[in-house]
C-alpha cells in the first residue's frame, strides 16, 4: 500500500513501527511518500521510503543473489548509485539458459545495470564490462576465491576453479559486502 505524509497508518497500541513515520496522540502517521507493509503476526508495520520511485532505469545496482531459477536470478538490490537503500528491492537478472554454468553463485554480490520494470520487478543486467560478481564465496566449499585470469576464480581451500562473470574490481578475500551480510 502507497501512502502519503501525513496518512494515518495504524494505532501505537496495535502495531511496532518500523522505517520513517511519526507518532502523534497515538496514531503511526507516514513521514513520506512510503510503502507500508503490515505484519500482523508480529504485530509490526513497516514504513518503506518509496524506493522504487528513486531507482531509474540505467542506474547502477548492487545487490546479492538470492536464488537461481534458469533462466533467471533473483537478486536483492540494497545499494544504488553508491547509495545504501532502506529495505530490499527485487531485481530479477536474465542470463542465457544455453550457458553451462551460471556465471555467478547463490549468495554472490553483484554490481548490476538496471535495464527495466517488469511486473513491479526491476530487471538487471551484468553484461557492461564493469558490471558482474564484486565478491562471491566458493560454490563448493564456501572459502574464500581469488582472480585466475578472466573471469575465472579459484579456491584457497579446495583449489577447485569457478566460472563467474567478474566485475573489473572483484574484491577476493577483501570482502566490503560480505563481511556485513550474512551469507548463511
Ligand atoms: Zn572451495
Amino acid at each position: 500500500m502507497q501512502v502519503y505524509p501525513g496518512d494515518h497508518l495504524a494505532v501505537i497500541e496495535e502495531f511496532e513501527p518500523l522505517g520513517d513515520y511519526y507518532v502523534d496522540n497515538g496514531q503511526i502517521i507516514a513521514s513520506k511518500v512510503s510503502e507500508v507493509k503490515k505484519d500482523k503476526t508480529n504485530k509490526q508495520i513497516n514504513v518503506y521510503g518509496l524506493i522504487k520511485k528513486y531507482i531509474k532505469i540505467g542506474d547502477t545496482a548492487v545487490g546479492q543473489v538470492d536464488y537461481v531459477q534458469k533462466p533467471f536470478a533473483h537478486v536483492i538490490i540494497f545499494e544504488v548509485n553508491d547509495k545504501k537503500l532502506y529495505g530490499d528491492v527485487k531485481a530479477m537478472l536474465y542470463f542465457d539458459p544455453v550457458l553451462r554454468s551460471v556465471p555467478f553463485n547463490e549468495g554472490a554480490i553483484i554490481r548490476a545495470k538496471v535495464i527495466g520494470l517488469t511486473a513491479g520487478h526491476f530487471m538487471i543486467d551484468i553484461q557492461d564490462n564493469e558490471m558482474g560478481v564484486l565478491e562471491a564465496k566458493c560454490p563448493y566449499c564456501g572459502g574464500p576465491m581469488v582472480k585466475r585470469g578472466t573471469n575465472m576464480l579459484k579456491c584457497l581451500k579446495c583449489r577447485k576453479n569457478s566460472y563467474m562473470k567478474l566485475a573489473p574490481d572483484f574484491y577476493s578475500s577483501k570482502g566490503r559486502y560480505i563481511n556485513y551480510i550474512d551469507l548463511t
